[in-house]
């Protein structure tokens, strides 16, 4: 049955999602204000890693020892605005609840796992349908460790990964040496996931999809999705701000933004804004071979079109607070100690410098599944740090929901209602 379908936002969950409705034969109208693949996008600035392995939530047993120094240390991997406390302390006991036990942990892994299993070879698919097949990439990725003895705090997270499904060997200082030679001694343990893949370029794989979506019939309006109006249990249309768009069903794939909208069919989840920045470097003196992920950074490394790539940092502050673009140069500079042949310092014009918002559910897990009010609108967000490897799955889920179709992985640990009653 072919419905008019409204995808409200147009990022990479957005665009996959309007892809797979077009191929069920749906007419679909994709919203939103900025540009698709632009910087105003999670999917934008990311780390560019299709990680099949990123199974494991942000908050793992012990965390919440460090939440005082998250709170005094405003430029740690993790730092808590204290202005912004009192609204986010319902979030934050949550999200240290969820990852309070390793069976909590594990539990998050074996309902992810399944969302992230096989994402290289589907959106190696995606993009070369969309004409940009070259912007994926299947090469491995490695987790690099100063000494084996930092890898052994982590143990405990890569032996869950290996109960759920993933593949990983251990690469000891010479096989490090060999897969990246110009990577700074100081590291001598590594750990490759050889399954994992990377998108090259994020912000133009998402532009590629949705003008392949286009080209497949969408129709895009740029402007902003307010509600919904629903009547009897059946959507009607979408609301927006230049507007009513008469629908027959609606995809709320608006990434941090998504909140009002799922309140607006009738679910109140608490959803969150992890922000996090990008440093690139342009013209950089060094190439690494894969992605690369500092045990003492935090941060994911890959080379692309622009430069080097260094993202990561996880910033609780809201949606409305100025950038700290400190927490940038920190990432700039971890790059810089991580290779020694780049230089001890930059012109500024080399390096370009970005911030955005991740979309967090507390327990790491994402909104993905039908709408309390009416199964005409399904969730599609809260992806937090896993939303562009996870999004390539989460668009045929979404596809399949919206046809009456079984899913084809279970989605009841995503079902927005699990936070408790509207
Ligand atoms: C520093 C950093 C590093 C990361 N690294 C990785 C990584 O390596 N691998 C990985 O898998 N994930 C990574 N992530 C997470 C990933 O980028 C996100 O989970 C993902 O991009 C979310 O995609 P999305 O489509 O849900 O949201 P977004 O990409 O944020 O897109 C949402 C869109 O909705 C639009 N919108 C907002 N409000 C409305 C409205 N009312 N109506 C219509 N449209 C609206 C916005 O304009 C935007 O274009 C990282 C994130 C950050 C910040």
């Amino acid at each position: 049955m072919s419905r008019h379908v409204v995808v409200i936002g147009a990022g990479i969950v957005g665009a996959c999602s309007a892809i797979e409705a077009l191929r069920d034969g749906h007419r679909v109208t994709i919203l939103d204000p900025g540009a698709p693949g632009g910087e105003q996008q999670a999917s934008y600035g990311n780390g560019c890693w299709l990680s099949p392995q990123s199974v494991i939530p942000p908050a793992v047993p012990g965390l919440w020892r460090k939440v005082p120094k998250f709170l005094a240390d405003p430029l740690g991997p993790l730092a808590i605005r204290w202005s912004y406390l009192p609204k986010v302390a319902p979030w934050l006991a949550r999200y240290l609840l969820s990852g309070w036990t390793w069976e909590r942990v594990e539990g998050a892994a074996r309902a992810l796992r399944p969302l992230v299993e096989g994402a290289p070879a589907l959106h190696r698919a995606l993009a070369e349908e969309a004409g940009v097949g070259h912007l994926i990439e299947q090469r491995g990725l490695i987790y690099i460790f100063p000494s084996r003895a930092d890898f052994e705090t982590e143990r405990m997270a890569w032996e869950i990964r290996r109960r759920v499904g993933v593949r990983w060997i251990k690469l000891d200082a010479d096989e490090l040496r060999q897969r990246e030679p110009e990577l700074d001694r100081r590291y001598t343990f590594g750990v490759m996931v050889e399954e994992g893949g990377h998108c090259r370029d994020p912000g133009a794989y998402v532009a590629a999809l949705v003008a392949h979506a286009e080209s497949l019939g969408a129709e895009r309006k740029q402007t902003g999705a307010t509600g919904f109006r629903i009547e009897g249990a059946r959507l009607k249309a979408v609301t927006t701000r230049s507007g009513e768009i008469a629908c027959d069903a609606a995809v709320i794939c608006a990434g941090a933004h998504s909140k009002a909208l799922a309140a607006a069919a009738g679910d109140r989840v608490p959803l969150e804004t992890e922000r996090g920045y990008h440093a690139v470097i342009a013209d950089p003196e060094v190439a690494p071979r894969h992605g690369l992920m500092p045990s003492d950074g935090k941060m994911s490394i890959m080379l692309t079109p622009a430069g080097l790539r260094c993202a990561g940092q996880v910033e609780i502050a809201g949606l409305e607070a100025a950038p700290n673009w400190r927490r940038a140069e920190i990432l700039r500079d971890h790059l810089l100690r991580t290779f020694p042949g780049l230089p001890r310092s930059l012109a500024a014009e080399r390096v370009k410098v970005w911030m955005g918002h991740r979309p967090s559910m507390p327990d790491g897990l994402p909104c993905l599944g039908p709408a309390r009010t009416t199964a005409d609108v399904v969730h599609a967000f809260g992806h937090g740090h896993t939303g562009l490897v996870a999004g390539a799955r989460t668009g045929r889920i979404v596809a399949q929901l919206l046809a009456g179709r079984p899913p084809e992985i279970p989605i009841a640990p995503f079902a927005a209602q699990r936070f408790g009653p509207a």
